[in-house]
């Protein structure tokens, strides 16, 4: 049986800025604007939040200043116009659960345990579990039991439906009532869209103390790819350590 502990998180789509529309409109309005940023998403910000005030024109603010006005004044909204895409895998249906409860500026698409065979799926060992030899036996077991119930089931159940002609659907039904019996622990993988202010909040709620430990995790690890993808738009996050050893993510600007 494969036991995960890690999440991982692949940042996969970024935002590219079309340079020839942008000079585009600032000739159609007489305007001029020089940024000094090379991040699309980070581009992108600066000439929506611009775009407000026709703010635009030579020797302004830089990138980094101006990102950082909009945060203090907490003019969030500007702060949408930046998205970035990720897979996240290595990660619990626990934290699955948790993370789709976060609605505004996001989007998901997760792997379907109706349409994918379970049998040689893997699960994920919270670390407190992982470092008590006693506590690790227990959840072997009940995971163990789990995944051999379900190919059993799996079995029993595509027996019954094997006079359904569609072998996708036979699959389907099958597959869908097993997979009741796999614990929280399946591990699960998810396509997900945010945008840089949906990513701040959510940074904020799951990396605090009060969060789960695994959803913590990947909250500092969305932090840390992100203060190097767009260091302008996260820039006020520091990264402080408990008593306990994990981490935590503090902020003077939080729900911008
Ligand atoms: C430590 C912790 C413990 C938790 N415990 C539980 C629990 O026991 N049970 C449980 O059910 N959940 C729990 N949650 C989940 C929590 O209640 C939220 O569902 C989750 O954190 C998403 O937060 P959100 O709604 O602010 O985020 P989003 O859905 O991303 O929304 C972002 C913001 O947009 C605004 N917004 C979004 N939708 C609406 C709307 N429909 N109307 C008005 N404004 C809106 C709000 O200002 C909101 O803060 C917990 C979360 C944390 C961090």
């Amino acid at each position: 049986m494969r036991i995960v502990r890690e999440p991982r998180v692949y940042l996969v789509g970024r935002q590219h800025v079309d340079e020839e529309d942008i000079q585009r409109f600032l000739s159609d309005y007489g305007l001029t604007w020089e940024t000094d940023t090379e991040v699309g998403a980070e581009r992108l910000v600066e000439a929506g939040g611009r775009v407000c005030y026709l703010s635009f024109g030579k020797g302004r603010r830089s990138n980094a200043e101006y990102i950082g006005n909009l945060i203090s004044q907490r003019h969030g909204s500007v702060l949408e116009h930046a998205v970035w895409n990720f897979i996240i895998a290595g990660v619990s249906r626990s934290f699955s659960h948790e993370l789709v409860r976060h609605r505004a500026g996001w989007g998901y698409s997760q792997l379907s345990q109706r349409y994918v065979d379970e049998s040689d799926a893997a699960f994920v060992e919270p670390d407190v579990i992982a470092e008590d030899e006693r506590a690790h036996q227990v959840w072997l077991r009940a995971v163990e039991t789990a995944q051999r119930a379900y190919v059993e089931l799996v079995e029993i159940l595509s027996e019954k439906f094997k006079d359904v002609p569609d072998r996708t659907l036979r699959r389907k039904l099958a597959r869908q009532a097993a997979r009741s019996i796999l614990p929280n622990a399946t591990e699960t993988i998810i396509f997900v869209t945010a945008n840089a202010r949906a990513l701040r909040h959510f940074i904020e709620l799951r990396g605090s103390e009060w969060a789960d430990a695994e959803i913590r995790k990947v909250a500092l690890k969305i932090l840390r790819i992100m203060q190097r993808e767009a260091p302008h738009i996260f820039a006020d996050y520091r990264v402080e350590r408990l008593p306990d050893g994990t981490e935590v993510v503090k902020t003077d600007y939080e729900k911008v």
